[in-house]
């Protein structure tokens, strides 16, 4: 046998494969070597592992490097597979070895050693499918009855039943004998939903998400890869494990942000799974409440299918949503020492009221505030001093009485008595937070059992596990939480919600703003009453009664809401009409970042001006980003947008170029499709 040429994607930051030769003489035993085998090749002075992408033909025999050996533990990577990690690599402008490495488990296999944790997935009584409702089968049917790659869009409201039908999509699935992808956003990888798919389906459901160990991981990784479990269950990392004979592919809370990588290879779970489910000739089920509006313009111009579901289950009526407006309420306040009601200043009588009532009867209420913390701020009112982070261009929160700390860097300090820059005293604080929420309700109602849910409390699996114990158990009567208790949770005997300021997020400088905040307000609105007739009460504090997220929201109307947000976008050729690519550039010094965010955007006017193509992406910027300095960082930006993908991603390419422009210390990054602008 003759040496043989091998492209090999080689898990180092190179823009393409390598060539690297086998000479068979060199190997003891016989060598199986295709296109997705694991290999180990030298790289430099290091060894590295790397996937054979395909055989070639060298121009230079001579200096080529020879293959070490072969990863023969891994079965090779299956073709279907690595063109989605070719799309990836590709689309999202990632090395290919980088993303490819992705692939493989953290640790070896193991042997079946006795673990001391708790199983990965709890063991729970079998249950067996409820009779669907006739929306639901309406859903069902179109989904069971395609054929090769559909995609579909699922709307249906909070309660609606969506979680039954994937459920029932995975039976079809698993009597045809395939195998099934289920994502969902990390936050709502509870217990309670792996109980639901671990009790319909038995030894059936393997698990990937972050919170697992890295042996946890592997032996997931092996179930699946060993075609022991056919169902995979997991946060968007669980498509890097390469599935074969893949019958359906779901995407529960499709619009959920968290979908998106923010970091290494940006990419969009929803928008690769879509991608996968091409390659495989599989349906895949866009499943949410509040369809991301790319997903809804899809859904309308035929591209998706759409399927919805209006009503929640067994008759139970959506929530009842009430407005109230916080300006008339400070005006009432107006003249008055002291609140007569001794109520908290960010609690609204009615508010008030409804917690009261439920209380006394019993029920459980959830505060809802997306900020942590007793105040967002303290700074000097004498001289106007802020205390802010010294790593980040932001001000500090106050926790607890004194205990200032950065939520970008965690840097902390002690609140100071005396201002620095003009040693005076008055030192204040101001906003509010869950912290602040929590004390205060203590003494409102003394009696009330009380828990709290954000980063601060609940800091992995175990304490969210406990938390949902406890409120399964009702050993909670106010639950204040937040994003974090807004999304995926169901207990029976929640059913009054209250927003306590809405209107957090209104101006963020990003065109998903607005969107943002109706799909949290819904989601939020959605955790009430789930299983009570009336459907629930939410109240809704805010500012702005008549922002159109919260003037939608209140009477759960999606599609005017879509209605009226798509014809903002289209005026701005903002996504889903056009797209667009965020340039960031950072450097440890603001002049640097500055004066190579002007390199860049001269480089865009040169590349714009070079070809007529080009001349469609338009360019804005640069300027500082938003989040100007975080861990002493200097950022800024500039964004291109364009109606045309493919020109957008050759513009990228070029204008990326060998990147031996970008000064060693500074850095270029590209965010195809992004979806943190700050
Ligand atoms: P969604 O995912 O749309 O928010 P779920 O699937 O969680 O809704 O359903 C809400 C509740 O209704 C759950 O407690 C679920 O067990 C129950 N449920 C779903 N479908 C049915 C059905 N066909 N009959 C009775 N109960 C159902
Ligand atoms: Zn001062
Ligand atoms: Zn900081």
């Amino acid at each position: 046998m003759k040496t043989t040429f091998f492209q090999v994607a080689v898990n180092a930051p190179l823009s393409t494969p390598l060539t690297y030769s086998l000479d068979p003489s060199k190997f003891e035993n016989e060598i199986n070597i295709t296109r997705g085998t694991a290999v180990q090749v030298p790289l430099g002075k290091r060894k590295v592992h790397g996937v054979v992408l395909g055989e070639t033909s060298p121009s230079n025999e001579f200096s080529m490097r020879s293959i070490d050996h072969i990863l023969s533990e891994y079965p090779p990577l299956h073709d279907t597979y690595i063109k989605w990690v070719e799309w990836l690599a590709q689309y999202y402008m990632h090395p290919i070895g980088r993303v490819i490495h992705s692939s493989f488990p953290p640790l070896k296999r193991g042997g079946k050693r006795k673990s001391q944790n708790p199983p990965v997935i709890p063991s729970v009584e079998p249950s067996s499918p409820p009779k669907l409702t006739d929306e639901q089968k309406s859903c069902l049917q179109p989904i069971i009855d395609s054929s090769g790659f559909q995609p579909f869009l699922l709307h249906g409201v909070t309660g609606s039943g969506k979680t039954e039908v994937y459920l029932q999509i995975l039976e079809r699935v698993l009597s045809e004998g395939q195998t099934a992808l289920v994502l969902v956003p990390e936050i709502s990888l509870t217990p309670q939903l792996i109980q639901r798919f671990a009790a319909r389906f038995p030894e059936k459901i393997a698990v990937i998400h972050s919170h697992l160990t890295e042996r946890e991981k592997t032996n997931q990784w092996w179930s699946v890869v060993a075609g022991e479990k056919p169902i995979l269950v997991g946060a968007r990392s669980a498509m890097f494990c390469p599935m074969k004979n893949l019958g359906a592919v779901i995407v529960d809370e499709e619009h959920e942000p968290s979908f998106k990588q923010d970091e290494k290879l940006k990419y969009h779970g929803r928008d690769a799974a879509v991608v996968l489910a091409k390659l495989h000739g599989c349906p895949i089920i866009l499943g949410s409440a509040t369809p991301s509006l790319e997903s809804w313009q899809n859904a309308q111009t035929g591209k998706y299918s759409l399927l919805q579901m209006k009503y929640r289950v067994a008759e139970r009526k959506m929530p009842t949503v009430e407005v109230v407006d916080l300006k008339q309420l400070r005006e009432a306040k107006k003249g008055l020492d002291h609140d007569p009601a001794e109520r908290p200043f960010w609690m609204s009588p009615r508010l008030q009221e409804e917690l009261t009532l439920n209380l006394e009867k019993g029920m459980q209420s959830a505060l809802f505030l997306n900020r942590r913390g007793t105040a967002q701020m303290a700074l000097c009112t004498s001289c106007g001093t802020q205390f802010e982070c010294p790593n980040c261009a932001i001000s500090l929160t106050l926790h607890g009485k004194s205990h200032l700390v950065c939520h970008y860097c965690d840097f902390s300090q002690q609140l100071p008595h005396k201002c620095a820059s003009c040693e005076s005293e008055e030192i204040e604080t101001i906003g509010l937070g869950t912290e602040l929420l929590e004390t205060d309700l203590q003494k409102m109602f003394p009696q009330a059992r009380l828990a709290r849910a954000d980063r601060d409390e609940i800091s992995g699996r175990k304490d969210l596990e406990a938390l949902i114990r406890n409120m399964d158990k009702g050993n909670i009567d106010i639950l204040v939480g937040t994003q974090m208790i807004a999304k995926g949770l169901d207990f029976p005997k929640l059913t009054v919600v209250g927003l306590v300021l809405a209107d957090i997020g209104f101006n963020l400088p990003d065109f998903r703003a607005t969107e943002r905040s109706f799909q949290l307000l819904t989601q939020v609105s959605g955790r009430a009453g789930r299983h009570v007739q009336d459907g629930g009460k939410v109240i809704i504090q805010t500012y702005n009664p008549g922002h159109s997220s919260i003037k939608y929201a209140k009477v759960s109307d999606y599609e005017s809401f879509a209605e009226e947000e798509l014809k903002e976008r289209k005026d701005l050729a903002y996504p889903p009409f056009g797209r667009v690519t965020l340039i960031r550039v950072s450097s440890p010094q603001n002049s640097k970042a500055e004066g190579l965010s002007s390199l860049v955007y001269n480089r865009c006017e040169q590349l714009r001006n070079s070809q007529s193509k080009y001349q469609s992406v338009q360019l804005l910027g640069p300027c500082p980003a938003p989040l100007m300095k975080i861990r002493n960082t200097y950022r800024h930006q500039l964004l291109l947008k364009t109606t045309d993908a493919q020109c957008m991603q050759s513009f990228c390419y070029q204008l990326m170029g060998d990147q031996k422009w970008i000064p060693s210390g500074s850095k270029v990054q590209l965010d195809v499709d992004p979806i943190n602008m700050l």
